[in-house]
């Protein structure tokens, strides 16, 4: 990390990312708003520090240990001026900001009506976003792979009306790539692009899905530490794209006893990840638990732990889903969900 001091010209921090790239790596520059800082991106064991630290307009050049600085408090501590936690704006909705946001709608798309239905009832509700898997990772090839599978017409065709169940409803919409045969097709539509837990670990996909400058959303694997999380996450910053939104989703549960939930929900990790990295989070309770009883009352303890907002799946009749029906909930008790998570909010607020 070079710190560049308060009076550096343009000129002086274009001659440090002139050196950075003479060792073959990338220089992520940050301006804030009274000095600028520049991440060193790659391989740095060659890198000779001190001799940085002598180049014109360095106040300090220092090697920082996280694998995931880009990221990183420590990173964003050294601007002046610069806010704690990133804003993410899409559309008229701001992710990370002092309100809460909630992404709703089907854990799948299954056809134009059950779109627009579901659409207008989370918007009822007091959805921001709009969610809908197009590209499904199932664990059987047996099962429905979402309308994604049915060639790029049809993959097409599905994104165009999660795109008009949008505008309609003045929702952005989000939906997974689940390979890199999907990225182009995803932007094209997608306000938010959704990075799925199964393919947390894909750095190949991160970095493509990071090229295209939209806002991610970035789910945890199910096995994944904390710091490896952040460290995958690292991949799309350095692209450049610093509009990550992370997303705790429930780990495996321990133990050769019956598991009561799909995952574990890692409450702990939303304040832990808020203290590690100025990146928002969110929670999604749906795969977290794998079961709609529990939505309720761990949407609640997510809020109360610092969660920017939560992805909640839901349906007008979810036992008709065809995709996570026992984890799916209604539009009136995602209205309960929201009005109960604002009401906490507000506590933690004041
Ligand atoms: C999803 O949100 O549709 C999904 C498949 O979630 P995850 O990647 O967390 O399993
Ligand atoms: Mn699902």
């Amino acid at each position: 990390m070079i710190i560049m001091k308060s009076e550096a010209t343009r000129e002086e921090v274009s001659n440090v990312v002139r050196e950075i790239k003479k060792y073959g790596l990338k220089a992520d520059v940050s301006k804030g708003e009274y000095r600028t800082v520049i991440g060193l991106v790659g391989d740095e064991s060659r890198v000779d520090f001190s001799r940085l630290a002598t180049l014109p307009g360095v106040k300090e050049a220092m090697m920082v240990e996280t694998p995931y600085k880009l990221i990183s408090k420590e990173y964003s501590k050294r601007f002046e001026g610069q806010d704690e936690y990133r804003q993410i704006q899409v559309g008229n909705v701001c992710i990370g900001g002092p309100d809460l946001v909630f992404i709703a709608g089907p854990c799948s798309l299954e056809s134009k009506p059950q779109i627009f239905k579901i659409a207008e009832a989370v918007k009822k509700a007091g959805a921001h976003i709009l969610r809908g898997g197009i590209f499904k990772p199932r664990s059987s090839v047996h099962s429905f792979q979402g309308l994604g599978a049915n060639g790029r017409e049809g993959a097409e065709e599905a994104l165009r009306w999660l795109y008009e169940a949008g505008k309609k409803f003045e929702m952005p919409v989000i939906t997974e790539v689940r390979g890199e045969t999907h990225i182009d097709l995803v932007a094209e539509y997608a306000d938010i692009i959704q990075i799925g837990a199964r393919n947390m670990y894909d750095q190949d996909l991160l970095t493509n899905v990071a090229r295209k400058g939209k806002p991610i959303l970035f789910k945890r694997h199910f096995g994944a530490g904390i710091d490896e999380f952040l460290s995958f996450a690292e991949y799309i910053a350095a692209e450049g794209n610093k509009d990550i939104i992370l997303c705790e989703r429930g780990i495996l549960p321990i133990g050769k006893g019956k598991n009561y939930t799909r995952y574990t929900f890692d409450v702990t990790a939303v304040p832990v990840i808020q203290k590690e990295t100025f990146l928002p989070i969110l929670a999604d309770p749906s795969h977290a638990t794998g079961r709609r009883d529990l939505i309720f009352n761990m949407s609640c303890a997510a809020i109360a732990a610092g969660a920017s907002g939560l992805m909640v799946e839901t349906h007008y009749n979810p036992s008709e889903a065809i995709v996570d029906a026992q984890q799916t909930i209604t539009p009136d008790e995602l209205k309960e969900v929201i009005d109960a998570c604002q009401k906490i909010h507000q506590v933690l607020a004041r």
